[in-house]
């Protein structure tokens, strides 16, 4: 199954989350038996995220988006611990901070986007300026309604500076959210992670859907697309995650640099004297 097909938002088309069943596995019946193939797209992601690396001319910028407990983090755990930190990157956007808000919306976004050679992992992103903002109302409906066509020309900016985009929306139902929760509160390892704020959010959430659907429907675009990946299985998350990844990473054209040296003349330059005591040894032991 091409996860790419089945889960991209057509460019235009309205989305309707309602649609979309968040517990939907396709084929495939438990984490056990997809986890083979999820190493697999893991593996390609890492192979691929080094030659990124080496090639040195493009870059990719991954956005996740969705509601709390959604998985956002477990994405970044699960399928970017492999790649060679020296070269990636995650950055989680939170409220903005003085300095920030002192700006326009985009630019503490463009300040962490990929350079060449980078992949970079936006953990929330300049969209929560089309989410939380409009649900809250924190600026006018004037002002959040204008952003949409701002982002669609950032992005294409982007683009044209050859950085490739994949925007992810991590969609769960609202009962598993709240189970979520709830094993938050059980297991003490993990209960810093709950708000107060998460419960209460929950109220907005017919008002969040709304904000998501409107802001995918006028952002998705054939080369910047957004994907509705089903989550309320994590294994099912990361299985389509990763394989849309490393699907697009494999179609960016990625190729080591030329060689800039003679490499015949540098074996024989440098590597003379190790062949000669290789030889010598060989001698040697055949004498004996
Ligand atoms: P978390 O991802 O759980 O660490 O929470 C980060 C919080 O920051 C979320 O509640 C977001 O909605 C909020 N946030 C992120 N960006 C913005 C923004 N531009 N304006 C207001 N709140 C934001
Ligand atoms: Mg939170």
């Amino acid at each position: 199954m091409d996860y790419r097909k089945k889960f991209a938002v057509e460019p235009g088309a309205k989305v309707r989350l309602s649609k979309i069943d968040a517990s939907y596995t396709g084929k495939h019946q438990s984490h056990d038996k997809a986890l083979p193939e999820i190493q697999k797209h893991v593996e390609r992601m890492d192979k691929l995220q080094y030659l990124l690396y080496a090639d040195g001319s493009q870059s990719l910028l991954v956005v996740l988006q969705a509601l709390d407990a959604a998985g956002k983090d477990g994405v970044v755990r699960h399928l970017f611990s492999g790649m060679n930190p020296q070269g990636t990157s995650v950055f989680g956007f939170k409220q903005p901070t003085r300095e920030e808000a002192a700006h326009d919306f985009l630019w503490r976004a463009h300040l962490r986007t990929p350079g060449k050679g980078e992949v970079v992992v936006f953990n929330r992103s300049y969209y929560e300026d089309v989410l939380v903002v409009r649900v809250h109302k924190l600026v006018p409906h004037s002002v959040w309604s204008k952003r949409y066509e701002l982002i669609n020309d950032f992005e294409t900016m982007l683009l044209r500076n050859d950085t490739t985009i994949l925007k992810f929306f991590l969609h769960i139902s609202p009962e598993e959210q709240l189970s979520r929760f709830k094993q938050r509160l059980d297991d003490p390892s993990r209960n810093w992670k709950i708000s107060e704020s998460d419960y209460t959010e929950r109220e907005f959430w017919p008002q969040y859907v709304e904000a998501y659907e409107d802001a995918m429907t006028l952002t998705s675009t054939k080369r910047a697309p957004w994907y509705v990946i089903p989550a309320n299985h994590k294994w099912f998350r990361n299985l389509a995650i990763s394989q849309i990844i490393a699907d697009t990473m494999d179609e960016m054209g990625l190729k080591l640099p030329p060689t800039r040296v003679d490499l015949a003349s540098i074996r024989r330059k440098y590597h003379a004297a190790e062949r000669e005591a290789k030889r010598d040894g060989k001698r040697a032991s055949k004498a004996k």
